[in-house]
């Protein structure tokens, strides 16, 4: 084997919702990208984020590309993936209402549009663990909660009131929040990392 490492490739399903700004994001990163609608797409991917969207929708169309199972399949093996806002809603093992049907890779339980219709989209500044400097601006639109963790899972960021925004479960992580609409690269950064590619020496 050849002491070269192939760059890091990231797949964004792309089915719905703001893959596009997913996929800008990461190419500031200088990261390989791909958008994925369907199962083959995801061969040889470093990871994979489910961006934000209309939950209810990406859940149907998961099921009509038949990309449940192996997403599923993916996460078990330990690949990263990240789901972010109607993402998160999607990798959670149970939400609190029938529809959609969620994953059920990370365990978390997760409540659909926990903030109401008053407070449809707000943003707040949040300290995240393992994510060094300032405070990370985060913008949240008609966004899930998490209500619940299991042990393995932990939290990374809470609102001022303590309900948890962001979560890890081994190489799986999920945030209520759009860091792909802030121009800030540091949460992008920190899933790269957790791909195999990425030396201990390279992670900053
Ligand atoms: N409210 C949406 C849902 O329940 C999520 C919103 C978003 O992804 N920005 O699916």
């Amino acid at each position: 084997m050849s002491g070269h490492r192939q760059p890091v490739k990231i797949g964004v399903l792309a089915l719905q919702g703001d893959f596009a700004e997913h996929i800008a994001t990461l190419k500031k990163l200088l990261v390989e990208t791909r958008e994925v609608r369907l199962p083959e797409e995801l061969s040889g991917l470093d990871g994979l984020i489910i961006p934000g969207g209309e939950s209810t929708t990406l859940s149907r169309l998961m099921s009509i590309y038949h990309l449940r199972e192996p997403i599923t399949q993916m996460a078990r093996q330990g690949e990263p993936v990240w789901g972010t806002c109607a993402g998160m809603i999607m990798l959670a093992r149970e939400i609190t209402e029938h529809d959609p049907v969620p994953l059920g890779i990370m365990d978390v339980v997760v409540q659909r549009n926990a903030f109401g219709r008053q407070v449809d989209s707000f943003e707040q500044d949040l300290d995240i663990a393992g994510i060094n400097g300032d405070p990370f601006h985060a913008i949240f639109i008609r966004a899930p909660a998490i209500q619940g963790v299991g042990e393995g899972v932990q939290v990374l960021a809470q609102l001022p009131d303590g309900r948890p925004v962001a979560a890890q479960q081994g190489n799986v992580l999920v945030t209520s929040f759009h860091p792909e609409l802030t121009g800030d690269l540091r949460l992008h950064q920190y899933f790269i990392n957790l791909t195999r590619r990425v030396s201990p020496s390279q992670r900053e």
